[in-house]
């Protein structure tokens, strides 16, 4: 049986591919970085765009004591303060590894117009970063989860929508 695989590779492409293997490398390196500063886990990531990083982000949960400094939203965050915008369309988003569930969400958030990621969630695992556990949460029912979830107090939370659907000085987003 005969298995063709038809690569298009123009050298508009390899240089492409050079690029990105620039902007990995990069990713890569704040990762190294910052684990030598004992800055926090092995990750680490960058925001480009027009050819040039705009954010750098490594992972420091365990330096600034925060659970939510991971490198993607470190490099998220970076990149909006460069920019002074808090969307980041036409960025894209580098990092060293497949990104966890915050960071995905975060990814959307921003807007970032693609997502390129060295290892994958499984190598994470293998490593001790096992975020599997909370995509398999999110598609369940908030009362099934492992986190428990209550709904209360509505009525008095909903008045919040009222106000920023009145409200004709917001910042729609
Ligand atoms: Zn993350």
């Amino acid at each position: 049986m005969e298995t063709r695989i038809s690569i298009q590779e123009t050298p508009e492409s390899g240089r492409d591919a050079r690029v990105h293997d620039q902007w990995m490398r990069e990713a890569v390196e704040l990762g190294h970085r910052g684990m030598a500063e004992n800055g926090g886990g092995p990750f680490g990531a960058v925001v480009v765009t027009g050819g040039k990083i705009v954010g750098r982000g490594w992972n420091q949960v365990t330096s600034l004591l925060d659970p939510t400094a991971h490198a993607e939203v470190m490099a998220i965050r970076d990149a909006c303060r460069a920019l002074q915008r808090f969307e980041l369309r036409g960025c894209e988003l580098y990092t060293s590894c497949e990104p966890c569930p915050m960071c995905l969400a975060a990814a959307y958030w921003a807007r970032v117009e693609r997502l390129f990621y060295g290892c994958t969630r499984g190598d994470a695992a293998g490593a001790g970063f096992d975020d599997e556990f909370i995509y398999q949460q999110i598609p369940l029912e908030p009362a099934a989860r492992s986190l428990p979830m209550t709904p209360i107090c509505r009525e008095s939370a909903l008045r919040l929508f009222d106000e920023w659907k009145n409200n004709p000085d917001k910042t729609p987003y």
